[in-house]
């Protein structure tokens, strides 16, 4: 199975070259960084927990390591912690750049059947860990009560552009907060960079009420991007307006499974004059049914109710629905992007409490994460899936194959 995965990986992907191209600045010529980013590949598609869980399937699996890996030495935890502190980070994300353009090449996200044929991603702020004892240069900190007294706690914070409603959830881009600085600052950072080097890859930006920056927003509109924004009571002008509005117009019910949802779509507004141009506001009111238990534990079920309101400037030929879609699509990113990625590919654990190291985990488990996921996905004969019926399955399946193959995956020579 390991022998098939990386043979896809290679086919499909070229991921053997693109290794081959990661800079080798301060790598020796035995650990050289192809090496050490194949090892860190190959665990994070096992999904293994740390550097000692590496290291500890060395000292158990040394004869297929040394085979697999065409090499004679494997490094110890040390060896890797140094090259995770200095690998190059723009080099993973040129391999995750080249991996989402040939995916989107080969139609994989399948945008036609689930976002309207709009290339969709949503951005959102990612804490990985926290920590009241080590801190690093590029610790962000902040002052908890633990017990009465105030204390000061360690995190780190990244700005994630994941791509939203489509058959696989790519990460688009990774952008770590310096200290001192807000969320939008760093994400505003992010998408400038996804603008430069990919300007025709995503069509829409989906964001939290956090991110009801003018600027932000009119640099997506100069850029042709449709942006679709969460409206708070915070932006009072706005939100009067859609009060005010919505006692004098008449909403439309949408179908949808299991939910009564009413919409109501006014264009051409103006009360947000920060705004270079007049935008546009969904707002939905929906009510469904939940199972939930009652005082004495009898299952009932119970009426639910939520109201959103959204602002965009797509304009009115995409119908008020696609904005609905776009907006909750938000959620898909928890639900199926992070939740597995946090859970169980050890998304937020700090490998090594070093700012370029843990940037670089964050691209490995990523990179790993979507040549698992796409392969699952796309890749498993009709036999196989019925024996490997999820990716942690495949997983384990990778484990038990990967030593027993006794054949060399890479074409490395140290
Ligand atoms: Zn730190």
């Amino acid at each position: 199975m390991s022998r098939r995965l990386w043979k896809y990986c290679n086919k499909v992907f070229s991921c053997d070259s693109l290794i081959h191209q990661l800079q080798s600045v301060g790598f020796s010529k035995k650990y050289n960084a192809p090496l050490l980013a194949s090892i860190f590949l190959l665990a994070m598609s096992l999904r293994l927990p740390s550097i000692n869980a590496i290291e500890l399937t060395f000292k158990n699996n040394r004869k297929s390591w040394r085979k697999l890996l065409v090499s004679k030495c494997l490094p110890s935890a040390s060896t890797m912690e140094r090259a995770l502190g200095k690998i190059d980070v723009a080099g993973l994300r040129h391999i995750n750049d080249a991996i989402v353009h040939k995916l989107r090449r080969n139609k994989a996200y399948r945008i036609d059947a689930l976002s309207h044929g709009l290339m969709a991603a949503a951005v959102d702020g990612h804490e990985t860990f926290k920590s009241r004892k080590r801190c690093c240069k590029k610790c962000l900190k902040r002052k908890i009560t633990v017990n009465g007294r105030k204390v000061t706690e360690y995190y780190h914070r990244y700005a994630v552009c994941q791509l939203i409603l489509a058959a696989i959830p790519v990460v688009i881009d990774i952008e770590p907060f310096l200290p001192h600085e807000g969320e939008v600052a760093a994400a505003k950072r992010m998408i400038i960079r996804i603008l430069e080097n990919h300007p025709r890859l995503i069509d829409v930006f989906s964001f939290d009420a956090l991110y009801l920056d003018s600027t932000l927003l009119n640099m997506l509109d100069e850029h042709g991007k449709f942006w679709i924004v969460v409206l708070k009571q915070e932006n009072r002008q706005a939100y009067a307006d859609i009060d005010r509005l919505l006692k004098i117009q008449k909403p439309h019910a949408l179908e949808v499974p299991d939910k009564n949802v009413l919409l109501w779509d006014f264009h051409d507004l103006v009360s947000w004059d920060n705004l270079d141009k007049p935008f546009r506001a969904v707002v939905s009111e929906e009510h469904w049914l939940e199972w939930t238990l009652d005082k004495q534990g009898k299952k009932i079920k119970e009426g639910k109710t939520s109201h959103w309101r959204w602002l965009t400037n797509m304009p009115t030929i995409y119908p008020d629905h696609f904005i609905y879609d776009f907006g909750h699509g938000r959620w898909n990113i928890e639900n199926r992007g992070f939740n597995e990625l946090t859970n169980q590919c050890h998304f937020d654990h700090p490998f090594h409490h070093q700012p370029n190291a843990l940037l670089a985990m964050l691209w490995f488990i990523s990179i790993a994460f979507i040549l698992s996921y796409t392969f699952f996905n796309q890749n498993l004969k009709p036999q196989l899936r019925k024996l490997i019926q999820s990716r942690m399955q495949l997983v384990e399946l990778l484990k038990q194959s990967l030593f027993e193959s006794k054949l060399s995956l890479f074409t490395l020579s140290p």
